[in-house]
């Protein structure tokens, strides 16, 4: 591992998901956990003092679909209690948002990324294997309502949105959101077959560079792997992660703790440390151990992005 700090964990809450999205899930879904075999929010608690101690300040939510996991807000009160704990944001599909977002917002949950990969109602029912856009849009609505800002809409490069250019385009024209879009990343077994269709962030920036100059800004919220722009006249910008095209290993800064109790450093990686056990044990001295194993084992190498990993992004928490 090289000298620089990781502050921020990605917790995955749930494998569980109420979308099949057809990048990230097979047709038939993925088989479940058990609750078993599923970290309690005691266990997640106890895990980030631990965590707080090398570091993490920052914590996302994510899953699987973090909000069809329940009480979710009184997980986010206890991360919100930690000291050393400064950032809780959450990564959602949306559609439970409006249900939710204010006692998350109470409970002390800052943001939110929206996951809208089509502005289109019937290539988001297809993609989503059906899904709804105007339910998606609510939890747009719902986050804006109840203050968790910035707002950012995340959407994974894939070679239809070539198609949608100009609509997401209109999209931050009239509100102020921050579009990020996210190269297609090959984790698990779903997306793609041929690299060659998925689509690169040179090539979509050119798109919308044809609708009008694109000024570079500064990352909405201050930091993370984007870079982003406005067109003129825009209330919000659009936001490119280039995960595939430029490799950003070496400035990566997150941990990520599987629903399962597993560590994992990269995402590109099939290596994962084992933790479920020593949470349920409260064993303090063996977790602290494991997570600086995990930290050990990031190599912010580029190299592994095309390294086989079995289990698919709603299973790790993307
Ligand atoms: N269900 C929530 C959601 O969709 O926002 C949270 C979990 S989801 C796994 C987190 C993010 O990973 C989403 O923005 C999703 O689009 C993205 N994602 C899933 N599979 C991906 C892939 N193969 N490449 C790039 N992004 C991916
Ligand atoms: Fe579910 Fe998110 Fe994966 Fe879509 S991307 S299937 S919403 S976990």
């Amino acid at each position: 591992m090289t000298g620089h700090t990781v502050d921020y964990l990605r917790l995955s809450v749930t494998d569980r998901c109420n979308f099949r999205c057809s990048y990230c899930m097979p047709p038939e879904g993925v088989e479940f956990k058990s609750h078993e075999e599923i970290l309690t929010y005691e266990d997640m608690i106890f895990f980030v003092r631990v965590a707080v101690q090398v570091g993490i300040s920052k914590i996302r939510l994510t899953g699987g679909e973090p909000l069809v996991r329940k009480d979710l807000s009184d997980l986010v009160k206890q991360l919100s209690a930690i000291e050393g704990v400064n950032d809780i944001s959450l990564t959602t599909n949306g559609v439970l948002l409006p249900r939710f977002a204010g006692a998350l917002r109470d409970a002390g949950l800052r943001r939110v990324n929206i996951s809208i990969d089509s502005l289109d109602p019937v290539r988001f029912r297809t993609l989503t294997r059906g899904g709804s856009l105007a339910d998606a849009l609510a939890g747009v609505d719902a986050a804006f309502e109840h203050g968790l800002l910035p707002v950012k809409v995340n959407a994974v490069m894939l070679p239809e949105l070539l198609q949608e250019v100009s609509a997401f385009a209109e999209f931050t024209r009239v509100r102020p959101v921050h579009v990020r879009f996210i190269e297609w990343m090959p984790v698990g077994s779903c997306g793609p077959s041929d690299a060659e269709s998925v689509l690169s962030k040179d090539r979509l920036m050119k798109e919308f560079a044809a609708i009008g100059p694109l000024e570079q800004v500064g990352s909405p919220g201050g930091w993370g792997p984007a870079r982003y722009f406005r067109l003129p006249g825009h209330a919000g910008t659009v936001g490119f992660i280039s995960s595939m095209s430029d490799h950003f290993c070496g400035d990566c800064n997150r941990l990520r703790l599987t629903a399962d109790g597993r560590l994992k450093s990269c995402l590109f990686s099939g290596d994962e440390v084992e933790v479920l056990r020593l949470l349920r044990q409260r064993d303090e001295a063996g977790t602290l151990e494991a997570v600086r194993r995990s930290l050990e084992g990031k190599t912010f190498d580029k190299n592994r992005v095309r390294e086989m990993n079995s289990r698919g992004m709603s299973q790790i928490g993307g």
